[in-house]
């Protein structure tokens, strides 16, 4: 069984910040790493602000909150890693940002650590390459918002080894998540399949089939989904569901995978989603 011990967590943003909260609730000691320090802080306050959600709840006693922080170490220094057992990258989704990072922890990292990132879909065999320990790197695809959803996927490139998986199985086990084994492949299989259920609700849109508000409640009360495709899109962010889209056209080479121009236009037009407070709907900011 691999014991944790230090694990580290390379970005500070949506996701990395919900992983170390999920390291730290399960008791394992966590270095959060950023290239920002402002960016620690606001995770740091994001993660009090979410364990004491959970502790409303009755998920959490209040006494953790503070044990659950303490177990997190925020800095901008990437030596801090360098004694951890598995490290998960959640760094921004371009090749070339997460390449510079696998190579430099590559080098500094004890050689049986395990290197695992985060990507929506990025080749995990590729990031794999850039590594003396292709046997060691592996997918660990947490979904958002990380403490409340229960899947990872775990992906396999094609040389990890099966004692990586194991360990990062038993791993996801451990923080209270429900590892799903899938193999290499753009978009893995939660984006190839989501993605152009997304896009064609778009294309429904466009092509004056059905309102927004219309398609979503097909989906909502005639598949019991929990929200309908194009909310679900606003929540993602337009702009990534466009990139992912762009990766799987790239990648596959299919032209079902083709962006809905409607979905382009609105990314042209700063209509992201929710973040931007207008997507398919608009938002309070
Ligand atoms: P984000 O932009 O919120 O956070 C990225 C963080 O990485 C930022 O704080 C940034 O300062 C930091 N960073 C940039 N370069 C760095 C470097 N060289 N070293 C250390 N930190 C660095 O992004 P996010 O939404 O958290 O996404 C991170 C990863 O997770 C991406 O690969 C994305 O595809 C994946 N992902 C995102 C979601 C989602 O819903 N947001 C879901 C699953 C997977």
């Amino acid at each position: 069984m691999l014991d944790p011990g230090l694990v580290g967590v390379v970005g500070a943003g949506t996701m990395g910040s919900g992983i170390a909260h999920v390291f730290a609730r399960s008791g394992i000691r966590v270095a959060l790493c950023d290239v920002d320090s402002r960016f620690l802080e606001r995770a740091m306050g994001q993660i009090r602000t979410n364990l004491g959600r959970e502790a409303s709840k009755g998920k959490l006693a209040v006494a953790e909150i503070e044990l659950a922080l303490e177990r997190i170490v925020p800095t901008t220094d990437r030596k801090e890693l360098a004694r951890s057992t598995v490290v998960v990258e959640a760094a921004p989704e371009r090749f070339e940002v997460k390449r510079e990072i696998f190579r430099a922890l590559d080098a500094m990292l004890p050689e049986e650590a395990i290197l695992a990132s985060n990507t929506s879909s990025i080749s995990i065999t590729k990031l794999a390459a850039e590594t003396k320990r292709p046997d060691r790197v592996i997918g660990m695809h947490f979904f958002n918002p990380v403490p409340v959803m229960a899947l990872v996927e775990v992906v396999r490139g094609l040389a990890t080894s099966d004692a990586t998986f194991a360990a990062v199985k038993e791993l996801s086990v451990r923080l209270g998540k429900t590892p799903v084994e899938v193999n290499d492949a753009p978009g893995f299989v939660s984006n190839r399949v989501l993605m152009p259920l997304i896009n064609e609700a778009a294309y429904a849109v466009m092509e004056g089939v059905a309102t927004a508000e219309a398609v979503d409640q097909v989906f909502k009360l005639g598949m019991a989904h929990p929200m309908g495709p194009l909310t679900l899109a606003d929540f993602i962010g337009l702009d990534v569901c466009v990139d992912i889209l762009r990766v799987l056209h790239e990648g596959i080479g299919d032209p079902k995978y083709r962006p809905c121009p409607l979905l382009v236009r609105m990314v042209d037009a700063g209509w992201l989603g929710r973040k931007a407070s207008r997507g398919f709907y608009r938002y309070d900011s």
